[in-house]
């Protein structure tokens, strides 16, 4: 049985909140018949030579990639960067800073936390954070550790959420910035699965309009965030504004529904010729 190609543009190793190592992460969509990838782990860079490295020993095309977070009037949004170079200085400078201020905040989370009685310790969340990167979904498996929940959803509804009881705001960065941090270390800057805005079709389009005057190369078309209904939208409304076409699974490794690599909505593959030629072989 042959296996079906796919592209995969969207996932995440043990350098931030995934649960697989960089290698095993591509030996993984080695199986699984993908042949182009991109990791974009949150804010930082560090997995990118180890995947690197195993995609050329087997022959899969990796594109270097990243997702940071952005603070907008319309809240938080992450933005996707392809082709970016990972020993650019004053992109390395800068997620360095935004990795510090996710510490601040981790701690005051910590703080809230033990306001309401939990007992937790930024410790405990080293402990499970194998990475460069470390946030809520660390602090979401030592609450389930402990027993304090049951799942990795009701850590984030009773606790972590925004709008629950122990959240802290975390970005500093402007979409502008962030776009323009990527454009400066050579890459495409991309809105990665912007339904999550939960925006009204009005407002993303006039928002999507936004982004690109600030130099947005694209759109995460194609993601398990979009039903079948809003991927067709995106897809035309990129087609409209000249705006590229991306899309990818965001697999974390974790054990929950629907996490696996190279799908998007309801398990459908991710061709590779319904995304933008920048990322064709
Ligand atoms: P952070 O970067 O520390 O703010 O954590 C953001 C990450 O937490 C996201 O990329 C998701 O993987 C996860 N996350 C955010 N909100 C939720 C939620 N409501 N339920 C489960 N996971 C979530
Ligand atoms: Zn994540
Ligand atoms: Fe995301
Ligand atoms: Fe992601």
């Amino acid at each position: 049985m042959s296996i079906e190609k796919s592209i995969d543009l969207h996932m995440h190793s043990i350098c931030s909140d995934g649960a697989l190592s960089p290698c095993a992460l591509v030996q993984k969509a080695a199986k699984e018949g993908i042949t182009i990838m991109s990791l974009t782990d949150h804010d930082t860079v560090s997995g990118l030579e180890e995947a690197k490295n195993e995609a050329d020993k087997l022959g899969i095309k990796l594109i270097s990639g990243i997702e940071i977070s952005a603070i907008s009037s319309s809240g938080t949004l992450h933005i996707l960067g392809y082709f970016i170079d990972p020993h650019n200085p004053a992109l390395t400078e800068k997620l360095k800073k935004f990795r510090a201020a996710r510490n601040s905040r981790n701690q005051v989370i910590i703080e809230r936390l033990n306001g309401l009685g939990i007992n937790i310790t930024m410790e405990d969340v080293f402990e499970v954070a194998k990475g460069e990167t470390v946030g809520r979904p660390h602090i979401a498996r030592v609450l389930i550790e402990k027993k304090v929940v049951s799942n990795l959803q009701e850590a984030f509804d009773l606790y972590l959420s925004n709008n629950s009881k122990a959240y802290v705001d975390k970005e500093i960065f402007q979409p502008e910035e962030v776009i323009k941090m990527i454009h400066e270390a050579g890459g495409l800057a991309f809105i990665a699965h912007p339904a999550s805005l939960k925006l009204s079709e009005e407002n993303i389009k006039k928002f999507l309009l936004e982004l690109k005057e600030m130099g947005l190369d694209g759109i995460e078309v194609y993601t398990p965030a979009h039903n079948r209904k809003i991927m067709r939208l995106f897809r035309d409304f990129s087609k409209e504004s000249g705006l590229k076409i991306s899309g990818g699974s965001d697999f974390h490794g974790v054990k929950n529904k629907n996490d696996r690599l190279g799908v998007c909505h309801e398990g459908i593959k991710i061709q590779n010729q319904w995304l933008s030629e920048s990322f064709q072989v």
